[in-house]
């Protein structure tokens, strides 16, 4: 067996068996793998093999099939994320949206860092909805999308209102939208933002704020996006669109 040290993120894990477990992790230099632990229960293990937990991993990995966690050192827990169901939720989301953008056994150390910061900051308090949005976005081309809202797809004019349109796979200008009668009918505001949502880096992150209803039509339209292009369907965004259904029956009391 081939023994690594990477650092690592639990995906998630599940009973096997009576008492071991399987646990997938997501690894910056493997990519996403699962390990079988035994008794996992009463290991030195169990602590880092919830959820969300980080740590520096030395790991056993076989040809194929499943690896063992020999040891580990650094280990870290979100715990703001975890005392805040909201957070929490997001945070659920994200990793399982990286977990079904990728393939299993191969690395992808720029999505383990972007997912890895992105947990980071909705931990220092960052507003989750945008971080979990920008992650969204960003994470597209690993679907094989490739979207452009920065420009007019027919006159490749920027910083213009621009709509969408689902025909063109992307934006169109004020001289363009009528070549598309069934485009999206965004407000711009929302395309103007994705376009700095792709573009965005780790130390700008800070400074994006967005008001409540914005985040709504975000919202909306990157779920329409997601419909059109990606087509997954996962048990962690169900749970958040729930949530805002408890918020609106809140709102109405
Ligand atoms: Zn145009």
């Amino acid at each position: 067996m081939n023994r690594v040290e990477t650092k690592g993120i639990v995906l998630y894990n599940r009973p096997y068996r009576e008492s071991d477990m399987l646990v997938k992790l997501f690894t910056e230099t493997e990519g996403k793998r699962m390990f079988f632990v035994k008794h996992a229960r009463d290991s030195k293990l169990t602590p880092v093999i919830q959820p969300l937990t980080t740590s520096d991993f030395i790991l056993k990995l076989g040809q194929e099939g499943l690896g063992f966690i020999e040891d580990y050192r650094d280990s870290k827990t979100f715990v703001a994320i975890n005392e805040d169901i909201f957070k929490l939720a997001f945070a659920t989301y994200v990793v399982a949206l990286a977990d079904a953008a990728i393939q299993d056994n191969i690395a992808d150390p720029s999505l383990f860092a972007f997912l890895t910061k992105t947990l980071e900051l909705m931990e220092e308090g960052l507003d989750e909805e945008v971080l979990t949005n920008i992650f969204e976005i960003q994470v597209l081309s690993r679907f094989g999308v490739s979207l452009n809202f920065s420009e007019c797809v027919v006159c490749h004019r920027v910083g213009m209102p621009l709509d969408f349109s689902y025909q063109y796979a992307g934006c169109l200008c004020p001289d363009h939208v009528h070549q598309d009668a069934h485009r999206a009918q965004v407000d711009p505001n929302v395309i103007y933002l994705l376009s700095r949502f792709q573009g965005v880096s780790f130390e700008e992150l800070r400074t994006i704020s967005v008001g409540p209803e914005m985040k709504v039509k975000l919202r909306a339209f990157i779920d329409q996006l997601y419909e059109e292009y990606v087509g997954i369907h996962l048990k962690a965004k169900k749970f958040i669109d729930d949530m805002a259904d408890w918020g609106q029956l809140m709102h109405r009391d």
